[in-house]
């Protein structure tokens, strides 16, 4: 098939190269004209990783990624709640990994750009007549024929506007993220990833590089805090102002007493080379992703807010199920209902476990217990039933230990 692509982020480029090595003929469409590696860190949990090594890709991450041992929840005091070994460490089949977000996309598209066409500068604005692409440039309009268009554009996707023309805006409950990188000393094996404190005011960072001759890591950081009380019809700050620069004052007066003995949460933030700040949104999942010779893919179908690792993990899922739909059913209609069906009701679940706060659900609990710590976790909560809780997110989320 010919297969027009729009948004050469991780879900449309990991999905281009799944589809060529099916023998499609696939083409990316990037709005933006330089890509540059943006973003921070991100987690690739394994049963992602197992697709990308289904690429031949598995090499090139190890050289460029933390292989994350471990998540660790924690309460803002910084005592442990409970450590959930990761990637091989876990017995899963693949590593998890702890990744810059613009290498990889930086590397995904190096590896596209060598096996297919992908072409920057071209935003898909609609579709006419069920399959012809129609494309803005800087040379002026243009359109472009497919057998089947994927909009993998992200979470303000012109494609899923055609599903879901009155949607507006994403959803918004009162929580800001500032998300920053630091060069520090590593902090406990050096591939951990932390969750500390709770809903209202939260700490996660995890290291995304090995660490360099003075000893120093680049150590990735998202520092959560509600902003806004979640009331109906509450908006997202302008657009215009997501991902601008944070300033460190917004953060001091909540993070600045989190030194642990294991971890300096202010001296990381103040050591900041990069800091941005971003509301945390979603969207409400929609009935269907397809329409005609058209579907939706990763954060374009199914924006989640993110808990438990799942943006980009989500989109390479999406990514592959989608090239194995096509590979089963000769009927595109068919095909795309098949993926539909696999994907759409998982998404679903994440979004709304998410909204719940997910497998962080734990952090609030033990904060309502024990707000001034504890001498023994088990004296305030049974650690079975905190794994249990842990166990059935991961389950709904689709975690699994070997690949099919
Ligand atoms: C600039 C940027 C920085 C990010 N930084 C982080 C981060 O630090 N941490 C994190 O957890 N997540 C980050 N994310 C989100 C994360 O990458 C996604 O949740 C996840 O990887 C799923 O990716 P996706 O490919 O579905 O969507 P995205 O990563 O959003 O990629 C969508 C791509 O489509 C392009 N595009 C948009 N509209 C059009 C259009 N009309 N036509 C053609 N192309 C279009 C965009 O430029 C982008 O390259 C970032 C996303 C972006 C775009």
């Amino acid at each position: 098939m010919n297969i027009l692509i729009a948004g050469g982020g991780i879900g449309g480029l990991t999905a281009a190269l799944a589809l060529h090595a099916r023998g499609h003929e696939v083409t990316v469409l990037e709005a933006v004209r330089e890509p540059k590696p943006l973003g921070v860190g991100i987690n690739l949990l394994p049963h992602a990783v197992g697709v990308l090594d289904e690429l031949g890709l598995l090499p090139a991450l190890r050289g460029m990624a933390v292989e994350t041992s471990a998540l660790v929840f924690a309460n803002r005091h910084g005592q442990a709640i409970y450590r959930d070994p990761r990637g091989l460490e876990g017995g899963y089949s693949h590593p998890q990994f702890s990744i810059h977000r613009g290498e990889l996309q930086m590397r995904l598209w190096a590896e596209a750009s060598a096996r297919l066409t992908v072409i920057s500068g071209q935003r898909v604005v609609g579709v006419r007549d069920g399959n012809i692409a129609l494309i803005e440039t800087t040379g002026g309009p243009r359109e472009q024929a497919a057998d089947l268009i994927v909009g993998a554009d992200g979470i303000h996707s012109a494609l899923r506007r055609r599903l879901a023309p009155d949607e507006g805006a994403p959803c918004w409950r009162g929580v800001m993220m500032w998300r920053g990188t630091s060069w520090a000393p590593p902090f406990l094996d050096g591939r951990t990833m932390v969750q500390a404190g709770h809903s209202q005011a939260k700490f996660v960072v995890y290291p995304i590089g090995a660490p360099r001759a003075d000893g120093l890591q680049l150590i990735n950081w998202i520092a959560d805090r509600r902003v806004r009380e979640p009331t109906p019809g509450l908006t997202a700050p302008d657009r215009a102002d997501w991902s601008r620069a944070g300033r460190i004052e917004d953060l001091l007066p909540t993070f600045g007493r989190w030194r642990f003995d294991w971890l300096d949460v202010p001296g990381l933030i103040t050591r900041a080379e990069q800091m941005l700040e971003w509301p945390m949104v979603d969207r409400d999942p929609l009935p269907r992703w397809r329409l005609g010779p058209t579907t939706l893919l990763g954060d374009a179908a199914h924006p989640m807010v993110p808990i438990g690792s799942n943006g980009a993990t989500q989109a390479v899922m999406d990514a592959q199920a989608l090239a194995d739909a096509l590979s089963h059913h000769d009927d595109l209609d068919t095909a795309l209902a098949a993926y539909e069906d696999e994907r759409r009701p998982l998404c679903a679940r994440i979004v709304a476990m998410n909204r719940q706060e997910g497998l962080d659900a734990i952090l609030d609990r033990v904060e309502a217990l024990a707000p001034d710590g504890f001498a023994r976790l088990a004296d305030v909560i049974d650690p079975a039933e905190v794994a249990a809780e842990i166990n059935a997110y991961k389950a709904a989320a689709g975690h699994r230990t070997r690949m099919p």
